[in-house]
């Protein structure tokens, strides 16, 4: 039986979770299908568990499938407010499940847009948080993906950011804008939840014989997870869940230490899973 121990920050955000928890509240409420306007999480284990539940991603283009009276759930990435605007227009019944974190981005847009600042986002434009965000100025803001302006920009200006940004972007974005901007607000919107999962892995990989990394193949933060563990750790793997733990793999950690750390998009159940099987529980 393998020593483990997981890392301090690992698997769901708290954004990420409270959605899945709503959903699944709203399920039992409303005991019929519930909708999610997008995939709630890229996971094919929380996938397959919420459409057991009967919860089913549905896009926006499809909306006109659903009927009166259908629950649809806003996932944690957030929508703009003509996208909230026209699914009550449709009758439906719209449970907001958006991360504090993001309303709290909408906010600050909404009003500073209404007080005649012109807005910068930091982040991807085609990300639908990024989308979203956009959304609550008229769709008006000048997204920059790496904090450089080819075009001539306003004097006044609110800039926000993306939550997953780096943080050395987002200096870079303020520190550009404060040549160019006589009037600057900016509001540090990243959040913490990607750097402290990875400075977690960073730190545990450090002193274990082994580190398993658990999270979806196409998560890019799992990977990021799994490339820092490998540099600290040569005995790392990545696995979706634990079905891919190979006989041969708990045999020969049986008498070592082994690191366990997870993606944001990987569930607590899949990740005690894992732990049980290397722990001999299972
Ligand atoms: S803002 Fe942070 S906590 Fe909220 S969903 Fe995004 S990563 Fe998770």
């Amino acid at each position: 039986m393998s020593k483990v121990i997981l890392a301090e920050n690992a698997g769901f955000c708290f954004g990420v979770q409270r959605a899945v928890e709503e959903a699944l509240k709203v399920k039992k409420q409303y005991s019929k299908k519930i909708y999610t306007l997008g995939p709630l999480i890229h996971n094919n284990d929380v996938v397959m568990y919420l459409e057991k539940n009967d919860i089913y991603a549905i896009d926006y283009s499809e909306i006109d499938k659903l009927n009166e009276g259908d629950v649809i759930l806003i996932r944690s990435h957030g929508v703009s407010k003509e996208v909230t605007e026209n699914l009550e227009k449709h009758g439906l019944i719209v449970v907001n499940a958006t991360c504090p974190y993001v309303t709290n981005i909408h906010k600050k847009v909404n009003k500073y847009s209404d007080l005649g600042y012109n807005i910068v986002i930091l982040g991807d434009d085609k990300h639908p948080e990024v989308v979203g965000i956009n959304g609550w100025c008229n769709n008006s803001a000048v997204i920059t993906k790496d904090g450089t302006f080819n075009d001539k920009l306003p004097k006044k200006i609110c800039v926000v950011s993306q939550t997953t940004e780096k943080e050395e972007t987002w200096k870079k974005t303020v520190s550009n804008l404060s040549s160019i901007s006589k009037e600057l607000l900016a509001f540090n919107t990243i959040c913490s939840a990607t750097e402290v999962r990875q400075k977690s892995a960073n730190e545990l990989s450090q002193t274990v014989d082994t580190m398993i990394v658990i999270g979806g193949r196409n998560s890019s933060n799992t990977t990021k997870l799994y490339q820092i563990a490998k540099a600290n750790c040569p005995n790392t793997i990545h696995i979706e869940n634990s079905k891919e733990l190979t006989k041969e793999f708990i045999e020969e950690n049986k008498d070592k230490t082994v690191g366990i750390t997870a993606g944001a998009s990987t569930p607590d159940w899949i990740i005690k899973e894992v732990i049980d099987i290397m722990e001999g529980k299972n």
